[in-house]
């Protein structure tokens, strides 16, 4: 096969001008440290979802040369895993100093194929930058125990040793932060790396893989796999492979988290959302209507922290005008101009899901505050876009509630319970229950946040918010690799989570190992029983 001399800039070029390209530039994949073109017979287009140009086709990987990638990894794992830790960390210093020279590269290349803003694009990049950054201190963080002393002459302590080959399956929608959340703990633990990004955008992945090489990964350490589901069971029952990171929509997430573990692999699985703020009547007025605007339509909701539900404590009516407004006032285009401040979403089949879940909500008697489903981008009418909607007098048993929309779409319940407003602030506390109760019976667990100026509010609904990941007039808390991303219920399969102490160990084994360094006392003779502390 074709050996792709590719370069991230020729690749992100032949993005830009793929209009003028009748042949748009095939994704290699990566198989024991060569650009490979695959021979598979069967491509997806990569198209831009701005303009709807391909940009770029990625190919369904062969069932032969996934084998060739694993393997690859297979056999770069002894002398890896056997490189000093120090040696490991460096190139990960390398690393991060590669991703900051080129995160405009890496930015301009998710916005042609993602089509999230450039300043979002830099985000995405930096947010997966700070792991590499994290993953630069893994002597520390991979570091064992000792107890010395267990019993007379006898000492114990733990190793944390890489598993093997690890794999990743990513999404569409942070097609850099997602894979930088994978392979570099991965590697850096001294595990060798199966990676298949997501078909809707791989490009973001080759040119991270790239830069990985020139930092001074070793062949094979890292590779690149395509495709959908059939690649994605592959990497389920593959043998070889012992972990699995998965980021997606639960329909995969689950599939991928019972069928790798039915062989045998530990998976850590990070599925859909539907993340809730309170909002209290003694929130700051200004503050919160950004952070409900920012969150909820950035990204064009496609985040899967974005908070796409607001329960008002104590009725909408006083924020609903400001907050069309607000929403209303934000810049739909394309991802590469300056004024942009949503794009589009990924495909014509998301916008039409999405347009859909809006009308079922109006049909189902929710009010459209705002629709922004008839938006036309001068220059870009073929973009799937779609302006910031608002649904009001949501309930819970509407489909627009219980589907995650991912899209630019803001849902809004009340909790008035009392009919007379002065019985509310005579206790506004069984108001906030019912907030908390609202959000605790929804499926998903990824994260909530509150906007109060109460501490005592925002301790109540610490404590009894039943999501992983909770924001105290924060509106999107993703916790920085120092800690880790802790969504849970539905949104999480897994007992470890991805980065931060929790990654470290998903992707290390402990092996605890108890020494004897002592004369022996002689003449006791063989003892049967068991062992106890002496
Ligand atoms: P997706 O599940 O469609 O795709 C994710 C990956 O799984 C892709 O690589 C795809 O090829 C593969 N895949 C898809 N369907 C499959 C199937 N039936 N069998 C096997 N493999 C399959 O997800 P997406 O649309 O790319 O991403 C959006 C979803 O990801 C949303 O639900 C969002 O909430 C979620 N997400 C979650 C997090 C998180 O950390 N919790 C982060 C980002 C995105």
């Amino acid at each position: 096969p074709q050996i792709f001399a590719l370069r991230y800039s020729a690749f992100s070029t032949a993005a830009e001008s793929s209009k003028t390209h009748p042949n748009p530039p095939r994704v290699p994949n990566l198989v024991g440290g060569s650009f490979v073109d695959s021979r598979s017979s069967a491509f997806i287009d990569v198209v831009n979802p701005a303009t709807q140009e391909v940009v770029s086709q990625v190919p369904l990987t062969t069932n032969e040369e996934f084998k060739a990638a694993v393997s690859a990894a297979k056999q770069a794992f002894p002398s890896w895993r056997n490189t000093p830790i120090t040696t490991r960390q460096r190139i990960m210093f390398k690393l991060q100093e590669l991703i900051r020279r080129d995160i405009d590269k890496l930015a301009l290349n998710i916005t042609t194929e993602q089509g999230k803003t450039l300043k979002d694009a830099h985000g995405d990049v930096f947010r997966g930058l700070e792991v590499v950054e994290h993953a630069c201190g893994m002597a520390t963080l991979q570091m064992g125990e000792y107890v010395s002393n267990v019993s007379k002459g006898i000492d114990t302590y733990s190793l944390r040793e890489p598993l093997g080959v690890c794999a990743g399956i990513c999404p569409f929608n942070f097609p850099a932060m997602i894979p930088l959340w994978m392979f570099p703990v991965a590697v850096t633990c001294g595990n060798t790396f199966v990676l298949k990004p997501s078909e809707k955008d791989p490009g973001a992945s080759i040119m991270l893989a790239e830069l990985a090489m020139e930092a001074g990964l070793p062949k094979g350490v890292l590779n690149i796999v395509h495709g959908t589901n059939d690649i994605v069971n592959a990497i389920c029952d593959d043998e070889d492979i012992k972990a699995v990171s998965f980021v997606g929509s639960n329909t995969a997430g689950m599939h991928i988290y019972s069928r790798a573990a039915a062989k045998g692999k530990r998976v850590q699985s990070n599925m859909g959302a539907k993340n809730h703020a309170i909002v209290m009547p003694d929130a700051s007025e200004d503050a919160t209507l950004n952070a409900i605007v920012a969150a909820g339509f950035g990204a064009a909701g496609q985040r899967c922290m974005a908070l796409s539900t607001v329960v008002f404590v104590g009725g909408i009516k006083s924020w609903e005008d400001k907050l069309v407004e607000r929403a209303k006032a934000l810049k739909v285009n394309a991802g590469t101009e300056p004024d942009a401040d949503l794009g589009p979403v990924i495909s014509k089949q998301a916008k039409e899901r999405i347009s859909r879940l809006i009308q079922t909500g109006a049909d189902s008697g929710a009010r459209l505050l705002l629709d922004g489903r008839n938006i036309v981008v001068p220059g870009y009418e073929q973009g799937n876009f779609i302006g910031p909607t608002i649904l009001s007098n949501v309930t819970a048993d509407m489909e627009c509630y219980k589907e995650e929309i991912f899209g630019p779409v803001l849902l809004c319940l009340e909790v008035c319970l009392l009919p007379l407003p002065w019985l509310y602030a005579a206790n506004p506390a069984d108001s906030l229950e019912e907030a908390i109760n609202i959000v605790n019976k929804n499926k998903y667990g990824n994260g909530a946040s509150i906007f109060t100026t109460s501490g005592v509010t925002a301790r109540k609904f610490q404590t009894e918010i039943e999501a992983g990941q909770v924001g105290i007039n924060v509106p999107i808390p993703v916790p920085l690799p120092f800690f880790s991303f802790t969504g849970s219920k539905a949104s999480f399969a897994g007992d470890l989570n991805f980065y931060g102490k929790a990654g470290v160990n998903f992707f290390t084994q402990i092996k605890t190992v108890t020494q004897q360094w002592k004369d022996l006392p002689g003449g006791g003779g063989v003892n049967l029983a068991m062992p106890t502390s002496q």
